[in-house]
């Protein structure tokens, strides 16, 4: 599964956000294969598709597609050198997917903030330049080790060393990798380096419980808005506070809440929506009778590999797949009318599945 590691400054509100995320989380039992941790927090993933295909097919049992959050406490100033368990946060991060950025933009005087002061830009200046010095260790070391493959006259070990090299200087100027346009093929010979600044990264604006609708004249905000989008990342704004009251309702009394607070959804849900997109993620689903249910592919994925995120022997005994669209399902109301409009189609192992197809799959045990 997909996944976003959350970092921030102490006292930034990361766990009041991740202990709403946990609360608020998905039922274990239907995602054997997530991570269990107790830095993984499961999220199930909101899609309105969900509640029209439970409609059209009446089925025992709905599952949404789910999506895990880690918590990622302790990357704090001097972590790159070691300090404050730095290394280890880092090799975290490593193992995430994307980045999740906390940026305190509320003012209490009540908590402290490290550096003295609310200062988001600053804030992510720290945070971003202790990945920024990690990743340069990484390429310092790796030009080492190839040094002598290069002096040999070693042709790849040569290319290697010049996207190295042009990796570096972006690092000492305090440059991010994803700031650094690479090809493919130069992207491929940097892969094993796993790089942290190269991962996406979205902004979590944390606002005071009455900032919510105010955020866009909070000063704070503006600033991480302009930041965000110099670097072309994505800001979503919440207040960690009311989603941790948020996720302790359920269903009408988390409802009347919302409406409470004149929202529309929780800012969590707006979170993982924006971390889902971020990470070029789609859905398709899987409509039966016993279950509804989603399912996570990055997009692009052929059907078998598609097939594969449900089971592995699904990939490997791929035959076809009967697939019929979303829009074309629900625009023919049963499933009967789309076989009559002659909606369901049969691909086979090139089909590039899209966002919203309703798959069936044949394969062979
Ligand atoms: P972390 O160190 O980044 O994990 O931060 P915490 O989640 O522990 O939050 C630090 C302190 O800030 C706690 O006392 C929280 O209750 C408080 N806090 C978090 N979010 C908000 C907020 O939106 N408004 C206010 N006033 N306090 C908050």
């Amino acid at each position: 599964g997909a996944s976003c590691g959350i970092v921030g400054l102490p006292n930034v509100g990361k766990s009041t956000l991740f202990n709403a995320i946990t609360q608020a989380g998905a039922e274990s039992a239907n995602y054997p294969f997530c991570t269990i941790d107790p830095n993984v927090g499961i999220v199930e993933v909101p899609d309105p598709r969900l509640t029209k295909l439970t409609e059209i097919v009446v089925p025992n049992k709905v599952v949404p597609t789910a999506f895990e959050f880690v918590d990622i406490a302790g990357l704090v100033k001097g972590a790159s050198r070691g300090e404050g368990l730095g290394n280890q946060f880092l090799g975290h991060i490593r193992e995430v997917d994307a980045i999740c950025q906390v940026v305190r933009c509320f003012e209490d005087e009540n908590i402290t903030h490290v550096a003295g002061k609310v200062d988001p830009l600053s804030d992510i200046e720290t945070i971003n330049l202790e990945l920024v010095f990690a990743d340069l260790d990484s390429v310092e070391r790796r030009i080492e080790r190839i040094g002598r493959k290069v002096k040999a006259g070693d042709k790849e070990a040569k290319q290697e060393l010049d996207v190295l090299e042009k990796l570096k200087a972006a690092f000492e100027e305090g440059n991010a990798a994803r700031s650094v346009e690479l090809d493919e093929e130069e992207t491929k010979l940097i892969r094993d380096l796993h790089l942290l600044t190269i991962k996406p990264m979205l902004y979590v604006c944390n606002v005071a419980e009455d900032g919510i609708h105010t955020a866009d004249s909070n000063p704070h905000v503006q600033a991480v808005r302009e930041h965000a989008a110099k670097e072309g990342a994505q800001v979503v704004i919440i207040s960690a506070k009311v989603e941790s009251e948020i996720a302790e309702l359920e269903g009408e009394d988390k409802e009347m809440f919302l409406e409470e607070l004149g929202l529309q959804e929780s800012g969590l849900d707006r979170l993982i929506r924006a971390a889902y997109e971020l990470l070029g993620l789609v859905t398709y689903f899987t409509a039966g009778v016993q279950e509804v249910r989603a399912w996570t592919i990055r997009k692009g994925m052929k059907a078998p590999q598609a097939a594969g995120v449900i089971h592995t022997d699904f990939e490997r005994g791929f035959i076809r797949a009967e697939v019929v669209a979303y829009t074309d399902l629900v625009d023919a109301g049963t499933v009967a009318v789309a076989r009559e409009r002659g909606k369901y189609r049969l691909e086979g192992k090139e089909y590039i599945v899209q966002d919203g197809d309703v798959m069936h799959f044949r394969f062979n045990v």
